[in-house]
């Protein structure tokens, strides 16, 4: 399989021969069809696989499909992850492959002080990356919100559960618009993670690396 054949536009394809990959991942030419065509996607794979582009580029379509953010505005893209160290990592990757298309992200957790987070949610940011508890502080304080918010990915949901974020996991989705596309990725299908899909994601197509 080629990159050609994974469906983006122009922007994104130059992006990708700009970092001299020689062919798409196994799991990113599963998931990327699926997730471009808005569908609900589950995968099961580990760091290393290339999962992080696999739902960042389709979330970059989805965005430039989306009118624009109005003042006051929460993300179109929240990617919620276990980790500050994996926050930080996916919202690079964002970095890199936004830039083309002046697509603003941010990654917001806890550890850190708020200011610099806060004020990149007041600027307006496309994308959110962030931990569960963190994200909730700033939807309660007003700092931002999850009105716009169309495209959700879960990212290493065992390891966000075995941290025991699923309450907070459930308060923020519960906040969510149902008409969402929903991707969940994790490095392992045991019953809480199955759970979760079933009652967050619709008729999901399943990759299994
Ligand atoms: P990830 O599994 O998302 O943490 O990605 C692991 C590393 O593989 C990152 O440094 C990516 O930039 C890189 N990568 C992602 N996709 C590809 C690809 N198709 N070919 C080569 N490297 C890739």
């Amino acid at each position: 399989t080629t990159f050609d054949e994974a469906g983006f536009p122009e922007y994104i394809m130059s992006e990708i021969r700009a970092m001299g990959f020689e062919a798409p991942s196994p799991i990113q030419c599963q998931s990327w069809p699926m997730a471009l065509s808005g569908r609900d996607v589950v995968a099961i794979a580990e760091t290393g696989s290339g999962k992080t582009i696999s739902f960042a580029l389709p979330a970059m379509v989805h965005i430039n499909a989306q009118p624009l953010l109005s003042p006051g505005d929460g993300p179109i893209v929240l990617i919620l992850a276990p980790t500050r160290e994996l926050a930080v990592q996916i919202q690079a990757e964002c970095t890199k492959f936004g830039k083309s298309s002046r697509i603003r992200n941010t990654a917001v957790y806890g550890g850190a002080p708020k200011g610099a987070q806060i004020r990149d949610l007041q600027r307006g940011c496309e994308i959110v990356v962030a931990t569960p508890g963190r994200l909730i502080d700033m939807i309660e304080s007003g700092k931002t919100n999850l009105k716009r918010v169309t495209y959700l990915v879960m990212d290493e949901a065992d390891r966000m559960l075995d941290m025991g974020f699923e309450p907070q996991i459930r308060k923020i989705v519960s906040q969510i618009r149902p008409d969402r596309q929903t991707l969940l990725f994790s490095a392992t299908w045991p019953k809480d993670v199955q759970r979760l899909a079933m009652d967050f994601l619709d008729d999901f197509f399943q990759v299994n690396i």
